[in-house]
């Protein structure tokens, strides 16, 4: 029984995953972590039934000396994720980690940390497989189409732009791409931003509106020629498999892995 623990429980994205690892075979929810004191256990929140009789903790290293934890699922946001996820490896507890918005720094001092200590640690900037797909799929197409630009689309309750797919998708693409930069050599934004954001010279633009849940398109534009790769999350049931898989398998692991196109 692998015994799991949830950061954001309250949130849209951990509401779900509570309802999902409550409903595993194979998985024990064992406790949540919150900052503020919402109440004992989830029973007290309404969004949950009352048979939900998980504790709530504020103190993580409590958390983990009370329930021992194999897992800590964090849904939170770009604020708290580092900490929780550090943490977490200082007390042996793997982390499955869906919340964007690490830097760079962060992210390789976190490898180094899981390496060190010999921990698997799952941090997946998307949890839809159609969305690792669309990733994947662009990579390949940007081998033969070195033009493109990233749009992606996200409710307006999103803290980081762009959102930790787009970024991953930029970052898989300039893997195979020479760096390049796009558009008319002496073109100037009469706009700040209008071009959108730049890496290595691709553009990514994010869009946020209400009504969105998370889509993309990544664009490609060749002589006489446009591809379009799209995916559309309509709903946060879509992430739900792809954090059991993760809980799953971060057990297995014993480093970091960024990204669940790495590991399926
Ligand atoms: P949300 O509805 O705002 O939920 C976040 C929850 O975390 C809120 O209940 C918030 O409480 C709580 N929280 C904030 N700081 C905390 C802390 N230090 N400890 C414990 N709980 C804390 O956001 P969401 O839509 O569920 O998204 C959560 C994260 O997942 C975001 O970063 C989002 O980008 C990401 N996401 C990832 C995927 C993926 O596939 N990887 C998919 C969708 C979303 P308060 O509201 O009271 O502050």
């Amino acid at each position: 029984m692998i015994k799991v623990a949830i950061a954001g429980a309250r949130g849209k994205m951990g509401i779900e995953a509570v309802h999902t690892v409550m409903k595993r075979e194979g998985m024990q929810l064992v406790a949540v972590l919150d900052y503020k004191k919402m109440g004992s256990t989830l029973a007290h929140l309404d969004v949950f039934p009352e048979s939900y009789d998980v504790p709530i903790y504020t103190d993580f290293a409590q958390l983990v000396d009370d329930t021992q934890p194999d897992v800590l699922v964090d849904l939170t946001n770009p604020h708290s994720v580092y900490e929780h996820t550090k943490q977490a490896l200082e007390l042996n507890v793997r982390p499955v980690i869906g919340t964007t918005g690490f830097t760079d720094e962060q992210l390789a001092e976190l490898t180094e940390l899981a390496a060190r200590k010999r921990i698997g640690a799952i941090i997946a900037p998307n949890f839809a497989i159609g969305a690792i797909l669309m990733m994947k799929f662009a990579r390949e197409a940007a081998k033969y189409l070195p033009d493109v630009e990233i749009i992606e689309m996200h409710h307006d309750k999103k803290l980081d732009a762009p959102s930790g797919t787009g970024l991953k998708t930029a970052q898989m693409i300039a893997e195979v791409r020479q760096a390049k930069i796009q558009g008319h050599p002496t073109e100037k934004e009469t706009l700040a931003g209008a071009r959108g954001a730049d890496y290595d010279g691709m553009k990514i633009h994010s869009v946020r509106l209400p009504g969105l849940v998370a889509h993309q398109q990544v664009l490609f534009g060749g002589e006489g020629q446009l591809l379009t790769i799209r995916h559309d999350s309509l709903n946060r049931e879509s992430f739900m498999s792809g954090i059991s898989f993760c809980i799953e398998t971060v057990i297995t692991m014993e480093s970091l892995v960024y990204g669940l196109e790495n590991i399926i």
